[in-house]
């Protein structure tokens, strides 16, 4: 099962993945309503997005007692009914990652990898060569990847 990998010295904080994250799966410019946030940390002056890990026992299914939660097989992600959804949030509380997120109107943000296709990794920005400030990039690489 292919997951979303994040490494996270990669991130040059350009926040592409947030912009094409809300308009995927809102329909807008808007990163407040992202299921990808990007963490700026003032002590080592990097960047690293937050996402869901795709867990192999997911905290958030298991808190959620209204069945707004449920298992995709196929992609291997805990996909979101926002019909079924209670707004309870006890999903929130219980992801060790603090990976999913609530909407100004009260429904919950959750990255499902865009149905197996994430869009967030096609727009991140490759980090140039050697440019990482914690780790030598000889590779030009990204910091999210599916695989
Ligand atoms: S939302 Fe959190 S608990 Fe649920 S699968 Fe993703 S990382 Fe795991
Ligand atoms: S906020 Fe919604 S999805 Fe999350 S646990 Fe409550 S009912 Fe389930």
């Amino acid at each position: 099962m292919k997951k979303l990998n994040v490494k996270e010295n990669l991130c040059i904080g350009c926040r592409q993945c947030e912009l094409a994250c809300s308009l995927y799966n809102e329909g807008q410019f808007n990163p407040s309503l992202a299921r990808i946030r990007v963490i700026y940390d003032q002590k080592t002056n990097t960047y690293s997005p937050n996402t869901c890990r795709n867990c192999s026992r997911p905290k958030c299914l298991e808190a959620c007692a209204a069945g707004a939660l449920a298992f995709n097989r196929e992609t291997g992600v805990v996909v979101y009914d926002r019909d079924k959804c209670a707004r309870c949030y006890e999903c929130v509380k219980a992801c060790p990652f603090k990976a999913i997120y609530i909407a100004e109107k009260g429904y919950i943000l959750k990255c499902d990898l865009c149905g197996g296709n994430p869009v967030c990794v096609r727009l991140c920005s490759p980090r140039p060569e050697k440019s990482s400030p914690l780790m030598n990039n000889q590779e030009g690489e990204q910091a999210l990847n599916y695989y």
